[in-house]
């Protein structure tokens, strides 16, 4: 078996090359072409001699996972299926606007957290993605994506808790900070609360996105089964504890959904609860999935809009996330469930 160098830091991919790179110029270079260049093969690495490429092809590989399916919507986000090396399946979106280019990241192959509203957790819990599997998301995404692209943000809002995979995903940042400043990478979690520790002791944090989706611990508790171990009020100690570099805030994730957490009141008692942080608050309308999740329905977008505007007459920072790429079931955390109860097919 071939390692893998890919989802792995400079100095531990120095580390596992020493035995047929011993100058620092050379394990530089590889490292370059790796985190910086995106390189697939030893073949591209121009550089270096031929014998080297050769002995290294020999010991290592550079293995993304496979596409299995893109599909491209009318707006111009693309869903991508992935197939990892066991034969799981993983989605990401890709949402371009501009010249900015924005990749949705899964961080596990289901999750066991159970979200009542969400069809990943509808499915049912998953393995961990390695940090290479992590890494191999954005490169693939951006490989396919136009060539004008300026800037280009990661959320971790894909399939699974991120927060579950802490070890893995703390990896693959090191590795994606060789291209993407930690200020355009938004890790966002269902509240785990070791795992906010975790990143809180980052020298160079990602940002944060918490998914609060109710205002208060009763009502969380009903659609987020997550909250019983994690509760707001330990949540919200650990977020005041949570560094914040100047100019950053915290973002809060509010799922909207009909007659459950939508009215002007749960607007206001939204705002208590988060007034004290320098944040911004994005409220997301249900996407609907009448088979995984016939229950719940979005609110109306008179609705929808009321209860943001409550919130900025706070003096809230709060936008609407509208779904980018419905028509191919690409909105972040409304992966994977179509290729469970019907066959897609791979669009040309
Ligand atoms: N597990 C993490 C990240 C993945 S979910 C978390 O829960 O934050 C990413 C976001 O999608 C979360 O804010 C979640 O609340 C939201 N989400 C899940 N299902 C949704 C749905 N059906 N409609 C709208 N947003 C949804
Ligand atoms: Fe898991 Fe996030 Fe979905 Fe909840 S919303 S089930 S934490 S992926």
């Amino acid at each position: 078996m071939k390692t893998n160098l890919l989802g792995r830091s400079r100095q531990e991919i120095g580390e596992l090359i020493r035995p047929l790179v011993d100058r620092r110029f050379r394990s530089d270079q590889i490292a370059n072409w790796i985190l910086q260049r995106h390189a697939t093969s030893f073949d591209e690495m121009s550089n270096l001699p031929l014998s080297l490429r050769t002995d290294l092809a020999n010991s290592f590989c550079l293995l993304d996972p496979c596409v299995v399916e893109q599909r491209s919507s009318e707006d111009g986000a693309t869903k991508y299926l992935f197939e990892l090396e066991d034969g799981a399946k993983v989605e990401g979106v890709s949402i371009p606007e501009d010249r900015k280019l924005t990749l949705c990241l899964s961080s596990q192959t289901g999750c066991a957290l159970g979200c009542k509203f969400c069809v990943t957790g509808a499915l049912g819990g998953g393995r961990n993605l390695k940090s290479s599997e992590l890494v191999g998301q954005y490169r693939s995404m951006l490989r396919s994506s136009a060539n004008d692209v300026e800037r280009v943000n990661i959320v971790f809002m894909g399939m699974g808790e991120p927060l579950l995979n802490t070890t893995q995903l703390l990896s693959a940042l090191e590795a994606l900070y060789e291209r993407v400043s930690p200020r355009r990478i938004t890790v966002s979690t269902a509240g785990v609360i070791p795992g906010i520790e975790s990143l809180a002791k980052m020298e160079r944090r990602p940002k944060l996105a918490v998914s609060l989706n109710a205002p208060d611990q009763a009502r969380r508790e009903r659609i987020m089964p997550i909250a019983k171990t994690y509760s707001l009020s330990d949540l919200f100690a650990a977020l005041r504890g949570f560094p914040l570099e100047r100019g950053r805030r915290l973002t809060f994730e509010y799922v909207l959904l009909a007659g459950f957490n939508d009215s002007p009141e749960d607007a206001s008692a939204l705002g208590k609860l988060v007034q004290d942080f320098p944040s911004k608050i994005n409220v997301i309308p249900f996407n609907e999935d009448r088979h995984h999740i016939p229950e719940l329905r979005q609110p109306p977008k008179e609705r929808i809009l009321a209860f943001t505007e409550r919130l900025r007459s706070k003096g809230l920072t709060a936008t609407v996330r509208w779904s980018r790429g419905e028509d191919v079931s690409a909105a972040c955390g409304q992966l994977k469930g179509r290729e469970t109860h019907s066959r897609t097919t791979i669009d040309s």
